[in-house]
């Protein structure tokens, strides 16, 4: 059973994730399965320097993410570009991970899930929520940088009450991390529940 776990910049999706990974389930996510489609996918690789130019490569000859990321961010139109070669393949990459794992459910983190249309990817939804101070100020601590730069950040994801509108199941991540903890533990044995039903 695949459940993807998802949620705003800040929200506590990394920390959730090592949480769930702590308690022996196994855990992995989007962004490094995008991150090594990019390292190691001569195809995409070609696609991406004809489109986009030898100037998006580092000394190294790989592809320099920072700069790609930096692009999509302000070129809508680029974004749903890369977004059609690459989405493909990481749903590809989450189906094979799942199905080559032994234990009864996986996490996978995708910080996009439902602004890309990964649900079918999934078994289970599970969304994080934390209040929008919070995740300001989590992430801009996090990253070191300005709360104006988590808020344009936000703008391209869905708002909390868009998400809250989602077939899914919600964790609230709004005190201190021995009660995230707990949550983490009774979804742990919810899902293996789940997990066991959905074998018979
Ligand atoms: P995301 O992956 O959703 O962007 P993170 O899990 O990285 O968010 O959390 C953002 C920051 O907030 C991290 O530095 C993390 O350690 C911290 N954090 C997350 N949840 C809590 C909490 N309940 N209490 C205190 N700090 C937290």
């Amino acid at each position: 059973m695949i459940v993807g776990l998802t949620g705003g910049i800040g929200s506590g999706k990394s920390t959730i994730c090592a949480m769930f990974a702590d308690l022996g389930v196994p855990t992995t996510k989007a962004d490094e399965i995008s991150r090594q489609i990019l390292e190691t996918d001569a195809s995409v690789f070609k696609q991406i320097i004809d489109k986009f130019g030898p100037e998006y490569l580092t000394a190294t000859q790989k592809i320099d993410r920072a700069k790609l990321r930096n692009r999509i961010f302000n070129n809508p139109q680029d974004r749903i570009w890369l977004e059609q070669i690459l989405h493909p393949l990481i749903m590809q990459q989450i189906a094979s991970y799942a199905a080559n794992i032994h234990y009864p459910y996986c996490v996978i983190e995708i910080p996009l899930l439902l602004e890309s249309k990964f649900e079918c990817a999934v078994d289970q939804i599970l969304v994080v929520d934390s209040s929008t101070q919070l995740q300001v100020e989590r992430a801009a601590s996090r990253d070191n940088t300005t709360p104006e730069e988590i808020h344009k950040i936000m703008h391209t994801q869905l708002t909390r009450e868009e998400r809250m509108q989602s077939k899914a199941m919600f964790l609230e991540n709004n005190t201190d991390l021995a009660s995230l903890k707990k949550q983490v533990s009774d979804l742990h044995h919810q899902y293996l529940a789940l997990a066991s039903a959905k074998n018979i």
